[in-house]
C-alpha cells in the first residue's frame, strides 16, 4: 500500500521549503524528498555564507526568460516585503550590502532555520536521502517510487533547482521529469559565472589576480552593468563580470570602460596643465590599480610617454581604448562555479498564476528548475519565494 498524500515536493531547497510550509500551514499534508543530506544546501553557501535573501528593488526588469512577463504576477502577488516581513517575524538580523541586496547579519543558516520553523508549523515531513526511482502519473495524481516505499500524490511540485554547482546536489532531475510528461525544455546554460581568457591575455592578466576596478561592462547587444571587475587567475569575475555573463553569448566579446565615473579627457588635461613631465602611467595609476596600468602598457594599451609626448590623437585614441577595452573571453567556468541556470522548463507551458502545467494538471515547477533567471543581488532567492508561495495558493485550493 502507498502513503497518501495532498502534495509531493522534490527538492528540499529555497522554494520547495518554502512551498511547502505553505502549503502545510494551509491544513495540506506535505512530503518533502531531497536526495541530499541537508535540506537549504545552496542557502547556507549563498552570499558568502549569509544569504542575500532578497532584493529591495526585485523587479520583473532584474529576470531573463524566454517568456519576459512570465515572472510579473508571481513577484507581484508575493513580493520582497512580504519575505523582509517574514524574517523581521523571526527577529533574523539584516542589513543592505549594496543596490538593495538584504544579507543576513549572522548567518545564512538563520534562513534555512526560518524555513525548517515553517514547515514544522506546517507537520511538513522532510525525508531527505530519498532516491527517486519513478514518478507516475494516474487517476488520483502521481505515484513517486523510493527505494521500499511508494508515495500516491494529488500533487506533484518539482522544485529540483537547475545544474549550477554538481557538488551541492544539483541534478537534471526536474526537466527530466518535464520531458517525461511532455513539457518542452529550454536549452540550459550557466549563469552568474566567470570569464574564462584565451592563454596570451590570460598570461599577462593573471598577475593582476585579486585586483579589483569599479567598471562599466557591455555585451554586444548592449545591456551593461556598472559594478566592480574582479581579475582572477583563471579569469574575470566579481559583480560586472557574472552579471554580465548571464546575457552574454560564446563567441562575442565584452567591452570594458575602466573610467565610469571620470572625464579622462578633462583629467588629462588638467594634468598636463600642472605635471606636464609626469609619464602617463603615473597619471592614470591616480585612478587605476598601477598594476593594471603597467598590463595595459604590456598589452600596447597604453603608451610609454608623458603628458606632454601625448598628441590629441593619441590622447584621443587612448580614451576610447581605456572606455571600450575590447576582451573577447574564451568561456565561463561552467556549472562547476555558476550560481545559477539559464533556461530549463519552458514558461509557456505553465501558468503564470499558479506554475501548474497547462497539459498535466496538478503537476507545477518552481524556482530555479524553470526558465526564470535573476541578476545577481538576492534576485533568485525572491523568484523562488514568489514561485513558490503563487504555486502553494493552487496547492492549497486543490487539496480542500
Ligand atoms: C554558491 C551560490 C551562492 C548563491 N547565492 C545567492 C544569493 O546570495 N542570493 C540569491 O538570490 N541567490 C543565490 N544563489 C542562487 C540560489 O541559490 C538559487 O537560485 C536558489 O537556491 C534556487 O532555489 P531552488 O529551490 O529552485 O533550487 P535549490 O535551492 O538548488 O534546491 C534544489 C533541491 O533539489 C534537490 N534535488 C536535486 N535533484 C534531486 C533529485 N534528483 N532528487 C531529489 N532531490 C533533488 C537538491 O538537493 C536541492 O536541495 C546562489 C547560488 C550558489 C550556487
Amino acid at each position: 500500500m502507498s502513503e497518501q498524500v495532498d502534495v509531493v515536493i522534490i527538492g528540499a531547497g529555497a522554494a520547495g521549503l518554502f512551498c511547502a510550509a505553505q502549503a502545510g500551514q494551509a491544513g495540506c499534508s506535505v512530503v518533502v524528498l531531497d536526495n541530499g543530506k541537508k535540506p537549504g544546501r545552496k542557502i547556507l553557501m549563498s552570499g558568502g555564507g549569509r544569504c542575500n535573501f532578497t532584493n529591495m528593488y526585485a523587479e520583473p526588469a532584474a529576470y531573463l526568460s524566454n517568456n519576459p512577463h512570465f515572472c510579473k504576477s508571481a513577484l507581484a502577488r508575493y513580493t520582497q516585503w512580504d519575505f523582509i516581513e517574514l524574517v523581521n517575524r523571526h527577529g533574523i538580523p539584516y542589513h543592505e550590502k549594496a543596490l538593495g541586496q538584504l544579507f543576513c547579519d549572522n548567518s545564512a543558516e538563520e534562513i534555512v532555520d526560518l524555513l525548517l520553523k515553517e514547515c514544522d508549523d506546517g507537520n511538513v515531513r522532510l525525508r531527505m536521502r530519498s532516491e527517486i526511482l519513478a514518478v507516475e502519473g494516474n487517476d488520483e495524481g502521481f505515484l513517486i517510487k523510493l527505494a521500499g516505499a511508494e508515495i500516491q500524490a494529488k500533487s506533484l511540485v518539482v522544485a529540483s533547482g537547475g545544474l549550477s554547482m554538481p557538488g551541492l546536489g544539483a541534478t537534471p532531475f526536474g526537466y527530466k521529469i518535464a520531458e517525461q510528461f511532455g513539457l518542452p525544455v529550454l536549452p540550459t546554460r550557466a549563469g552568474l559565472v566567470p570569464f574564462t581568457l584565451h592563454k596570451p591575455l590570460l598570461e599577462v592578466l593573471q598577475t593582476l589576480s585579486g585586483i579589483a576596478a569599479p567598471v562599466t561592462i557591455a555585451t554586444e547587444g548592449g545591456m551593461s552593468f556598472k559594478e566592480s571587475l574582479l581579475f582572477t587567475h583563471r579569469g574575470l569575475s566579481g559583480p560586472a563580470v557574472l552579471q554580465l555573463s548571464s546575457y552574454w553569448q560564446p563567441g562575442e566579446s565584452v567591452s570594458i570602460n575602466l573610467f565610469p565615473e571620470l572625464n579622462i579627457d578633462d583629467f588629462l588635461n588638467a594634468e598636463r596643465e600642472s605635471h606636464p613631465n609626469q609619464s602617463l602611467k603615473n597619471t592614470l595609476a591616480k585612478h587605476l590599480p598601477k598594476r593594471l596600468v603597467e598590463c595595459l602598457q604590456t598589452l600596447g594599451k597604453v603608451p610609454e610617454l608623458t603628458l606632454k609626448q601625448l598628441s590629441a590623437t593619441q590622447q584621443q585614441q587612448l580614451i576610447d581604448t581605456l572606455q571600450q577595452w575590447q576582451i573577447q573571453p574564451n568561456g565561463t567556468e561552467g556549472y562547476r562555479t555558476a550560481e545559477v541556470t539559464l533556461g530549463g522548463v519552458d514558461t509557456k507551458a505553465l501558468s503564470s498564476k499558479t506554475m501548474e502545467s497547462s497539459q498535466v494538471p496538478g503537476l507545477y515547477f518552481i524556482g530555479e528548475v524553470m526558465d526564470v533567471t535573476g541578476w545577481l543581488g538576492g534576485y533568485n532567492f525572491q523568484w523562488a519565494w514568489s514561485s513558490a508561495w503563487a504555486c502553494a495558493q493552487a496547492v492549497i485550493g486543490k487539496s480542500k
